[in-house]
């Protein structure tokens, strides 16, 4: 249920290809950066001119692809999508690049993973639509300049800090994509819901809603599988009870953490009397991945303020103590 694509059939993505916002007017929430892009879009567009480079930064699962897709739509314009990883070698961006039609879109998720190779040809393509390319190796070596078509670049990334100074200064336009509050979600849930054919009451979407980590794909892969409850436990319909029942099941609890935010917390309260404790440390003794954490679950506690990102690591709040119904050692004097 992570804000992730790992590990998904076929069905889960058609599912979620599905209930993708197609449009501006579609689309719910991140308003600011809504209203700027469609300025920006319709700019370009009456000009004729490619939209500048679209750096879309912010946790998994908030948006971005379904974002990317939609500037590419209301830019009547044809999308490319690839990833920083698997951008082996400059000759894998040229192929893409030298295929663009004019004002297109190409589309690098995880933009933040290039390979400083690739990114370095990048930075030409971005600049001036050109990029030079080698020919032969050895004495025969000898490079050719390629004019490309003015094109938009939309990165993706979940971690902003991690992009060279370089690459960040050839965005334009640079966009940081927020958590939802619980009202945007039930809107998304709601209409989720009415595109799978599913009923639902208001108070049954504001349940799932509210517990899903301010992310819009939690929130409709919980409504999924609350529907698989609602079908088999209920009559079909998803109320507050069935909502509670399913959510229940999944081990998300009323604060929205699940599983492994909970894993997260007992283990520096636990383990580490409540930190400061080091981001690999905590990672090793929740068997989880440090990038996992510091891009999944952190941010997420620390904007409900579970958690506090100090100097000397990461240290527990009192609101994890009253969370997980423990006392703190220092209001005991222990
Ligand atoms: P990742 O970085 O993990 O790929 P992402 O930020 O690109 O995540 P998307 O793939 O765009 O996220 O969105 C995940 C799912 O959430 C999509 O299926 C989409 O339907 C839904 N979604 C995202 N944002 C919205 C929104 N504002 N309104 C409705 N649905 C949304």
């Amino acid at each position: 249920l992570k804000g992730s694509t790992d590990g998904m059939t076929a069905t889960d993505k058609e599912i979620e290809r599905a209930l993708r916002p197609l449009s501006f007017s579609d689309f719910t929430g991140q308003a600011k950066i809504l209203d700027n892009l469609e300025v920006f879009v319709r700019a370009a567009q009456q000009r004729g001119d490619a939209l500048d480079h679209v750096l879309l930064h912010g946790p998994p699962g908030l948006g971005k692809t379904t974002l990317s897709h939609i500037v590419a739509n209301e830019l009547n314009a044809n999308i490319k999508m690839t990833s920083g990883p698997v951008l082996d070698k400059p000759s894998d961006l040229a192929g893409l690049l030298t295929n663009l039609q004019p004002n297109d879109v190409l589309f690098i998720d995880e933009i933040h993973r290039l390979n400083p190779i690739v990114e370095e040809y990048l930075y030409s393509a971005m600049e001036d639509y050109k990029i030079d390319i080698m020919l032969d190796s050895g004495p025969n070596a000898r490079t050719v300049q390629i004019k490309l078509n003015p094109f938009t670049l939309i990165g993706a990334t979940t971690r902003a800090g991690m992009l060279t100074a370089p690459l960040r200064a050839r965005f334009g336009i640079s966009c940081r994509l927020e958590y939802y509050d619980a009202r945007l979600l039930t809107s998304i849930v709601q209409r989720s819901s009415a595109i799978l054919g599913t009923p639902i009451d208001e108070m049954g979407a504001y349940e799932i809603a509210r517990r899903s980590r301010g992310t819009p794909r939690i929130a409709n892969n919980l409504l999924r599988r609350t529907r698989d409850f609602a079908q088999v436990k209920g009559n079909g319909y998803i109320n507050v009870e069935i909502a509670e029942i399913a959510l229940s099941a999944l081990e998300v609890d009323q604060n929205g953490l699940d599983d492994m935010d909970n894993r997260i917390l007992s283990t520096i309260i636990e383990k580490f009397k409540g930190g400061p404790v080091g981001l690999s440390t905590i990672a090793t003794a929740c068997g989880e991945e440090s990038e996992t954490i510091e891009e999944v679950y952190e941010p997420f506690l620390i904007q409900e303020g579970f958690l506090k990102r100090t100097a000397r690591g990461r240290e527990a709040t009192e609101k994890a103590y009253i969370h997980l119904g423990v006392v703190p050692n220092y209001k005991t004097g222990d």
